[in-house]
């Protein structure tokens, strides 16, 4: 079964078929790194690190490039508001460049610690402002651009394919009373900033044929996708939140210059909820209840107690399009379920030895992996099969680390907690409420959880 997956572009399902095998090429809009990573961010790269996964497994040699935005994204997407950067600056009092080096590591230092691996390249927005001024003096010779006193801006009614992926109705937008025009000297509200100009205050800025200024957002995607990538690649990825405009506005400036389609795919993440919401950087939603830590962040989740990995297995209960409803049951679900994997047996395989029924189970785990990424289905499989060597052989593309986990689980209790487990049932025995609680109390502290079964007391490290 070939690999196929969802186009948003088409709103089917498609084989995937890359424009020059074995490269496949992927473009994935990077983090504005102008405050830690929300875990809801997370999910997004979480799905886009098994899909490059999934590309190598099938033979694929994966060229994925990943910006990062340190310059020009405003607090809306639609260039309203101020700039992240220079908000984060200000609130830290740093320079942006300083802010965004921070950031920058801290979101690193996540998708390492999630086991994301790194994109082939990473380039910063600010490292390739040429590149930018280049795409738009090829839009202004085509015609698909004015200046006014604010910016250089996109002309979208000169656009006919404008919107194309998210299906927009212009003529709506464009006769809505209704719209919010932020900017008094655009012509169509949804046209867009490919330059800004007269921002005195604005610290990070650059020379350009229209005046000094610095880049809009958008434009930073499409100058560094076609440089890596070329003027037409494979896939293009980012959350849904980007289809309106984001990436709507890179397809209409990057096929308006260079006149060639700008992506073949296009795949898009849903939200992870939480409390019922969407989450997004921000608004930084976070648990209401007080007696409850409040999640936002990656390590906010590690501090109270759980395995990044676990988010990463906890991603897998969810299709990449579907919407996932986080909560701390949740992630107690997905622990108890990754221990069970990491106390899988090398010694006691089901499909060992029988290597047709391997390649059958393989078969069905594959396909469902190949069906658009059915990365639950797979792992509903995996669980339901219990085989160590399956699972360590798709974990090339789930990245859970299941050899080494496994290799590190203790073959027993050791034996300090094996007499205070003995001297509890003692206890016990005894009806000494008092001294069990304490034996209790002190299994606890040396990182254990304790339970009253009925051959007597149980341990289970709370470590992954
Ligand atoms: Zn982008």
């Amino acid at each position: 079964m070939p690999l196929s997956i969802y186009n948003t572009m088409t709103r089917r399902k498609e084989e995937f078929v890359p424009l020059s095998p074995p490269l496949a090429t992927l473009y994935c809009c990077g983090p504005t790194v102008y405050n830690y990573a929300h875990i809801g961010n997370l999910r997004t790269y979480v799905f886009e690190d098994v899909l490059r996964r999934t590309l190598r497994f099938s033979g694929y040699e994966v060229r994925h490039v990943m910006n990062i935005t340190d310059v020009g994204h405003m607090t809306s997407d639609a260039d309203d508001g101020d700039d992240k950067m220079q908000t984060a600056a200000a609130r830290e009092n740093k320079t942006p460049w300083e802010i965004a080096l921070f950031y920058e590591a801290a979101f690193f230092k996540d998708t390492d610690r999630l086991n994301i691996e790194r994109p082939e390249v990473t380039p910063r927005a600010t490292g390739h402002v040429a590149e930018m001024i280049g795409i738009i003096k090829r839009l202004e010779e085509n015609g698909y651009t004015y200046v006014t006193s604010e910016g250089v801006y996109f002309d979208t009614s000169r656009d006919d394919e404008y919107g194309k992926l998210a299906r927009l109705q212009l003529d709506k937008q464009r006769t809505s009373r209704d719209e919010v025009v932020s900017d008094e000297t655009k012509r169509n509200p949804s046209d867009f900033v490919l330059w800004f100009l007269n921002k005195p205050s604005h610290i990070m800025k650059w020379e350009s044929p229209w005046g000094t200024g610095y880049p809009g957002w958008h434009i930073e995607c499409s100058a560094m996708s076609m440089k890596y990538l070329g003027d037409t690649f494979d896939i293009h990825c980012g959350g849904v939140d980007h289809i309106p405009v984001h990436h709507t506005n890179e397809i209409a400036q990057s096929e308006c210059a260079t006149h060639h389609p700008f992506v073949n795919y296009w795949m898009h993440g849903e939200f992870l909820l939480m409390n019922g919401g969407k989450l997004s950087k921000s608004k930084l939603t976070q648990q209401t209840d007080d007696q409850r830590p409040k999640i936002s962040t990656l390590q906010t989740l590690i501090d109270a107690g759980y395995d990044p990995l676990a988010y990463r297995y906890f991603c897998f209960q969810a299709h990449y399009r579907s919407e996932l409803n986080f909560s701390l049951e949740a992630m107690d679900a997905a622990t108890s379920g990754l221990r069970r994997v990491y106390s899988l047996s090398p010694n006691s395989d089901p499909l060992s030895g029988d290597p047709t029924a391997y390649a059958a189970a393989r078969e069905r785990v594959l396909n469902a992996v190949y069906d658009d990424l059915g990365i639950p289905q797979a792992v509903g499989l995996l669980n339901s099969y219990g085989s160590f060597s399956l699972w360590c052989e798709f974990d090339a593309i789930l990245g859970l680390d299941i050899a080494e986990r496994v290799a590190r689980q203790p073959d027993a209790i050791p034996e300090q907690v094996a007499q205070l487990v003995a001297s509890r049932n003692e206890a016990r025995k005894a009806k000494d409420w008092a001294k069990s609680d304490q034996i209790r109390n002190e299994l606890i502290a040396l990182g254990y959880e304790v339970g009253d079964g009925p051959t007597g007391t149980t341990v289970r490290s709370k470590a992954l």
